[in-house]
């Protein structure tokens, strides 16, 4: 990689850093997405890839461009981020979080690691491709999108229903959430690859009851009623299902780390894997967290309802079993309102796209070993999965052995090391080159 291009990518992240691109879940408060998508568009159309901007939303905005590959005949590659950041309180950061002060070998603020260092890899790749004339192996489609943070539905989710003509053709995806380097030893790094993702299952439960008067005897109170199921719910352990992407996660790392893994008990050997054990912790059941509740207007009035959210994670294929499973926590009683509901998705660790991920990591690192991993949470690619994409979270990143990774999204104090940035970029390069 020459030093042009590892420079680029560090200045590129930090303008994008500095452009406030808050998803507040409120269009009217999330116009920064507009003025990132134009900065990309106008990178883009800078070396002469055209790039064309969608709005889902006044101030929701998409970018998107295809760069023709060497055989138009095979099925394009979608490489995908998005522009959108949670939000940052400034008064518990070390420094303001739209600042993208460079400081300590860290690139600071909002959107570091998610994702707006992937989005400044991307430009800075095709950027370098243009200038030096390089053709990739068959198309690729950029999608730079809204939303991402609040569910996509004015990002991926509008580009997949109203401009599927601008994904014709692809066949797979890269994007958040994986590529990072997890440090088994000074001359050996897991590069976790993305290829499973949980199913979300946002939903409410609404216990109904007797509207009353709260100084009198009452045995039919909604807010009881509730409580005593969202207790029992949140406190409740799901079954423990170590699904393909799982086992061959843990069988690698196990035997990489010397610990002793109890098919019976994974739970034994994943609290052993340091800060990323909160994330593949939550890849072995089914989990419902209890995130909210209302109930009531008034110190003597028994309301007749009262409801909870539930944030629910489901393993792959365990959509409709789930729904068993929390009826038999929850009781018959309450009635299930679904919020949202998204499948999960998996697919094998396998194939030229997976074996050019592992090439491109070993040919910067001599110690990258690539390992699938399934994650917790959700991204774009569950919209982009639905077109019949094949999807991978790899956004490379070499990462230092003592930095909480996980930690860093949606935290405090979010940051890139400028190396791993530098890295980054060089291995996307190769991968790209060879996809
Ligand atoms: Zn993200």
């Amino acid at each position: 990689m020459n030093d042009a291009v590892a420079d680029e990518v560090v200045d590129l992240c930090r303008d994008l850093i500095r452009i406030d691109t808050t998803n507040t879940g409120d269009n009217a408060t999330s116009a920064g997405e507009r003025v990132a998508a134009e900065y990309v568009a106008t990178r883009l159309d800078e070396v002469g890839i055209d790039a064309r901007i969608y709005e889902s939303a006044p101030g929701r905005a998409n970018v998107l461009a295809r760069i023709p590959g060497a055989d138009p005949g095979r099925g394009a590659l979608l490489v995908h981020g998005h522009l959108d950041v949670v939000p940052a309180d400034a008064s518990e950061w070390s420094v303001h979080p739209f600042s993208g002060e460079i400081r300590d070998g860290y690139l600071w603020g909002r959107g570091a690691v998610d994702m707006k260092d992937f989005d400044a890899m991307v430009l800075a790749v095709v950027r370098r491709w243009r200038r030096e004339g390089v053709t990739p192996p068959r198309d690729i489609v950029l999608a730079f999108t809204a939303d991402e943070e609040a569910g996509s539905d004015y990002g991926a989710r509008y580009l997949v229903n109203e401009h599927p003509e601008e994904l014709a053709g692809c066949t797979e995806a890269i994007g958040e959430v994986g590529g990072f380097s997890y440090s088994v030893s000074d001359d050996l790094r897991l590069y976790l690859i993305e290829t499973a993702e949980k199913g979300i299952e946002w939903l409410r439960l609404v216990a109904r009851g007797r509207p009353g008067h709260g100084s009198m005897v009452h045995d039919d109170n909604a807010v009881t009623a509730l409580a005593e199921a969202v207790a029992r719910l949140g406190r409740h352990r799901f079954p423990v299902v170590v699904t393909p992407t799982v086992r061959a996660f843990l069988t690698e790392v196990c035997e990489l780390l010397d610990i002793e893994l109890d098919p019976d008990d994974p739970e034994t050997a994943i609290a052993k894997l340091g800060p990323i054990s909160a994330i593949i912790g939550a890849t072995i059941r089914n989990t419902a967290n209890p995130t909210g509740l209302t109930a009531g207007y008034k110190h003597n009035v028994i309301p007749g309802r009262a409801s909870a959210t539930i944030d629910c994670r489901t393993l792959p294929g365990q959509s409709e079993l789930f729904v068993e499973q929390l009826r038999e926590v929850i009781g018959p009683d309450l009635d299930i309102e679904y919020v949202q509901r998204q499948p999960a998705l998996e697919t094998g660790f396998d194939g030229a796209l997976v074996d050019a991920m592992a090439a491109a990591l070993r040919a910067e690192d001599p110690g990258a070993r690539a390992v699938p991993y399934m994650l917790s949470g959700g991204t774009d690619a569950k919209a982009f999965h639905t077109l019949g994409i094949r999807c991978f979270g790899f956004a490379p990143l070499r990462l230092p052995p003592d930095l909480n990774f996980a930690a860093l999204f949606h935290g405090i104090d979010e940051r890139v090391p400028v190396d791993g940035l530098r890295f980054g970029v060089s291995v996307l390069d190769r991968f790209l080159r060879n996809c």
